[in-house]
C-alpha cells in the first residue's frame, strides 16, 4: 500500500511565473506528486494523511546551486576583509586546523538544517571529504548534488594531488545510484588551481558518468593573469580552448566576463551559478546576469559557503539577485522577481540535471515547502513577487523532500538538531582554543 499525503485548502504556486491556484490541493504518493489543482477537483482522501494548510502557500522547494556546506563552522570567524586576506590569514589556517571527515559531516548537517528550515530542498555542495558531506545530506533528508573537489595542491582527504582523479573515481563509483537523495558530481576548483591536464581528466570523468562538471570561474578581476598554462586571453576562452564548455559545465560566479565570453557561454550551452551576496561581501563584483539571460544562458542561484555570505537563506539571495542587477543595469525593470524565483527553482533544477524538481507538476518529485502567509510583512499577498521582496526563510513552516516531511511547524523531524548543534559547538571550541 503506497503512502499518500494530501495538502489541502492552501494557495499553490506550481512554478515560478505560473498563475496561483487558490484554494488548492496537492496529492503525493510515495516520493511523487500524483495530482494537484483547485479544491473542487480534490480526490477523496481515503486513507491518505491530510495536512490542512489554510493561510499558507505551497511552492516548489528552493534550489541552492552553490554551497560549501561545511563552512558553517567558519561563519562569523572573520568578516570585513578582502578576499586574499580573508582566505590566507583566516579561512585556510582554520581549514588546516579543523577539516576532517567528522567536521565535514556535522557542519554539513548543520547547513542542511539551516537550509531545510529556510525552504531549500536541494543543494549543490562542493567541499573536502565529499563522502562525509554526501552522508550528512542523506542523513539530514535534503536532496544533494555532492561534488568531489579536484585541485592540484595537497587537500584534506587528498594529500597527494597526483591521486585526485583516482579519489574522484572512487567517490563516484560509491555514490552513483547509491541513494535517491544524492547525485555525485565533479568540482574542479578553478583554472588557477588546476592545470589543463587536470581539468581535462576531471571533465572526462564527469562526462563518462554523465555528471555535472562545476568550476569556479572569473570570480576575481585578475584571474586571466593567474591561469595555469593559459590557452586563451580570458578564463572563459581558456576553458573553451580546452573543450570543457558544454551543457554539463556549470561555471560558478562568472563575474568578470566580456561580451565575447558571454557569447561563448551561450554558444556552448554552458551554465552559470550566481552568488550575489558572497560577491558583494568579498567585493568581488557583480555578475552580468541580465546580459546572460538575454543570451539564453541558464543561470542558477547559490549562497556560496556561508562564511562569505553569512546566511544560507535563499529568500535573501533571491531578493539580492533581483535588486543588485537593477542597480548594475541602472534599470528597475531588470531581473524581475519572477526571474529570480525561476533561478532558484526551475532553472536551478535543470542546471543541476534534476528537471523532475523545482516545480510542482504531476509526475514530478515531491520537493516542496509551505509558507505561512499570515504575517504582517506578507499581508496583503497580491502576487508571487512578494516571495522575493518580502518573504524570508523563517516564514517556512513545513518542508517535504522526496515525499517525506522533514520539517513540520518549523521543527526538524528528519534528524536530531540538538545533537548537531552540540557537535558543531564542540568543533568551534576546538577552533577557538587553537
Ligand atoms: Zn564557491
Amino acid at each position: 500500500m503506497p503512502d499518500t499525503l494530501q495538502i489541502t485548502d492552501c494557495t499553490i504556486l506550481p512554478e515560478a511565473g505560473a498563475p496561483l491556484i487558490s484554494p488548492g490541493f496537492l496529492e503525493i504518493t510515495d516520493n511523487t506528486i500524483r495530482t494537484l489543482g483547485p479544491m473542487e477537483q480534490r480526490p477523496a482522501p481515503g486513507t491518505a494523511t491530510v495536512i490542512k494548510a489554510p493561510g499558507q502557500l505551497l511552492m516548489p522547494g528552493l534550489i541552492n546551486s552553490h554551497n560549501h556546506c561545511a563552512m558553517t563552522l567558519f561563519r562569523g570567524l572573520a568578516d570585513d576583509l578582502d578576499l586574499m586576506t580573508w582566505l590566507n590569514r583566516h579561512i585556510f589556517p582554520a581549514e588546516a586546523a579543523s577539516v576532517n571527515p567528522e567536521m565535514v559531516y556535522w557542519c554539513t548537517r548543520l547547513a542542511a538544517a539551516e537550509m531545510l528550515l529556510a525552504g531549500t530542498t536541494t543543494v549543490a555542495d562542493g567541499y573536502f571529504h565529499a563522502d562525509s558531506a554526501a552522508r550528512a545530506c542523506r542523513d539530514a533528508g535534503i536532496r544533494a548534488v555532492a561534488a568531489q573537489g579536484v585541485i592540484d595542491f595537497p587537500a584534506p582527504g587528498v594529500p597527494d594531488p597526483s591521486r585526485n582523479i583516482e579519489m574522484l573515481e572512487r567517490f563516484i563509483d560509491f555514490w552513483l545510484g547509491q541513494d535517491p537523495l544524492v547525485t555525485p558530481a565533479v568540482f574542479a576548483h578553478s583554472p588557477y588551481t588546476c592545470s589543463p591536464a587536470t581539468l581535462l581528466r576531471a571533465k572526462e570523468t564527469a562526462d563518462r558518468h554523465r555528471l555535472r562538471f562545476f568550476i569556479h570561474l572569473a570570480e576575481a578581476r585578475g584571474e586571466a593573469g593567474m591561469l595555469i598554462d593559459a590557452r586563451g586571453t580570458s578564463p572563459v576562452k581558456h576553458l573553451q580552448t580546452l573543450g570543457l564548455l558544454d551543457a554539463a559545465a556549470v561555471c560558478v560566479h562568472s563575474i568578470w566576463l566580456d561580451d565575447a565570453d558571454l557569447d561563448i557561454l551561450a554558444a556552448t550551452g554552458a551554465q552559470v551559478v550566481s552568488c550575489p551576496q558572497s560577491n558583494l561581501k568579498l567585493a568581488s563584483g557583480t555578475a552580468r546576469v541580465s546580459a546572460m539571460l538575454d543570451r539564453g544562458i541558464r543561470v542558477g542561484l547559490g549562497t556560496d559557503g556561508c562564511a562569505s555570505n553569512n546566511s544560507l537563506d535563499m529568500f535573501r539571495e533571491m531578493d539580492m539577485l533581483a535588486k543588485i542587477q537593477k542597480l548594475k543595469d541602472h534599470d528597475a525593470t531588470s531581473l524581475p522577481a519572477r526571474q529570480a524565483l525561476a533561478c532558484a527553482t526551475t532553472d536551478g533544477a535543470r542546471l543541476l540535471g534534476l528537471p523532475q524538481t523545482g516545480r510542482l507538476v504531476a509526475g514530478g518529485l515531491a520537493d516542496m515547502v509551505l509558507i505561512d502567509l499570515q504575517a504582517p510583512h506578507l499581508t496583503p499577498f497580491y502576487n508571487q513577487d512578494l516571495l522575493v521582496y518580502a518573504a524570508r526563510g523563517s516564514d517556512v513552516r513545513t518542508v517535504i523532500v522526496d515525499g517525506r516531511i522533514v520539517v513540520r511547524d518549523r521543527k526538524v523531524l528528519a534528524f536530531d538538531l540538538e545533537e548537531t548543534l552540540a557537535a558543531v559547538e564542540r568543533l568551534a571550541a576546538g577552533l577557538r582554543a587553537a
